[in-house]
């Protein structure tokens, strides 16, 4: 058996005839840019996701610059994020001019440690952009709370979390902004680059659209600078079609991961995620990523034996063998994993000359050596899931 991380071809047989109608319509009204496919769409992704605005752009990475700009953060400024996410969160702050502050992750769900924020705020810092990785949203309540106390704006990274929700609420409504990621391999993924700004303050709301429209509030008319960063009329009618699936995919990843989790647990040497979240909590598992803790292959006599060495070679590696003889078996049976993200962004060379204390982000490196994503979306089928978790079982106990 074959199994791809992620695949489009089930989708497409699904709802393939619609997305081709939808697309023709917008073809032939000659209308591309902007009208009524982008208005009806950023319309039902503000009532998705219970906020007043919504106004879509060019990409996740675009809706990040964008919320940064309208909030003000630039040159000088202090942004606290999460290392360990898709570069593009960082390149964000970057890309404003304004300095990433990382802090470590709780190795228990992946995401900012709370109680580790507070020490990283100075006079400097200016907001909190927490990362909902992998569909599972932070907590929002201490956070918001958190950024309250210390008079700093929230932008929530959504970009893998469409459909994830704190405390009832949707994702990107509990903060001052929230950012969304239409990439293909999303929750909700376009047929190429989308993304969207969601957010309740009229002002912030119409800050972004001007900025994602070379800073123009009416035509030929430019108050500043901005960027062209629209979503295409194409893309809207795509999404139009797929937004209203959204909930059911999301139910689906939650019962693979349910499934992954009752087939995995009890396997020695790997560490699921979280499954008894906690009540406030929504995961739309746009990965399910395991760890596959340090030094599988040798038993605990020689594990004590070489400790040290081999405490190096797991901590400074971004190759852990044990993970990536696990990948490699893997692979050899036809199940092909994805490591999400093998290299923390502070270690990038992009990063290299901001110099970045590893020692204040060991979790984070050490995940980074760990981690392992199995196959997930929502069309794959349990004899599917049953073959990657009987693989995984079968190298492990082999070993
Ligand atoms: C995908 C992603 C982005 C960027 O989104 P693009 O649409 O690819 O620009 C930002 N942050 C995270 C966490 C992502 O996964």
């Amino acid at each position: 058996m074959q199994v791809p991380p992620f695949s489009l071809n089930k989708q497409l047989s699904e709802i393939g005839q619609e997305i081709n109608d939808a697309v023709w319509k917008v073809i032939n009204s000659g209308h591309f840019i902007g009208g009524e496919e982008v208005e009806n769409f950023e319309k039902s992704f503000a009532e998705a996701c219970n906020t007043r605005y919504s106004i879509g752009c060019n990409s996740g990475t675009d809706a990040l610059v964008l919320a940064l700009r309208a909030l003000d953060i630039g040159p000088g400024d202090e942004v606290i994020t999460s290392s360990f996410s898709f570069f593009a969160t960082a390149e964000a702050i970057s890309s404003v001019g304004a300095k990433p502050v990382f802090v470590d992750v709780d190795p228990s769900n992946y995401l900012l440690d709370l109680n580790l924020i507070g020490q990283a705020i100075n006079s400097s810092t200016k907001a909190i952009l927490p990362v909902h990785l992998f569909g599972c949203p932070i907590d929002m309540t201490q956070l918001v709370s958190l950024a309250k106390q210390n008079g700093l704006k929230v932008i929530e990274d959504c970009a893998q979390a469409a459909g994830s929700r704190w405390d009832g609420k949707s994702v990107g409504s509990l903060g001052d902004v929230g950012c969304f990621s239409f990439f293909p391999t999303k929750n909700l993924g376009a047929a190429g680059d989308a993304g969207a700004v969601t957010t309740n303050d009229h002002d912030l709301a119409q800050r972004i659209r001007q900025l994602a429209v070379h800073g123009m509030p009416r035509r030929y008319f430019h108050t500043e600078v901005g960027y062209n960063s629209r979503l295409d009329s194409i893309q809207a009618a795509i999404l139009n079609v797929k937004l209203p699936l959204l909930p059911n995919w999301i139910r689906k990843r939650q019962q693979i991961a349910k499934n992954y989790h009752d087939l995995l647990d009890g396997l020695p040497g790997l560490e699921l995620p979280q499954s008894s979240i906690a009540n406030a909590q929504l995961h739309s598992w746009n990965q399910y990523v395991i760890r596959v803790k340090d030094c599988l292959d040798i038993d605990e006599k020689e594990r004590r034996n070489s400790a040290q060495i081999n405490k190096n070679a797991c901590f400074n590696s971004q190759n852990s063998k044990d993970r990536d003889w696990l990948k490699d078996g893997l692979e050899a049976k036809g199940v092909s994993t994805i490591i999400y993200y093998p290299i923390p962004i502070h270690l990038q060379p992009a990063y290299k000359e901001f110099g970045y204390d590893s020692r204040l982000l060991s979790n984070t490196e050490r995940l980074c050596s760990q981690v392992l994503s199995l196959p997930i979306f929502p069309e794959l089928n349990i004899e599917e899931q049953e073959y990657v978790a009987n693989s995984i079982r079968q190298l492990v106990e082999s070993k």
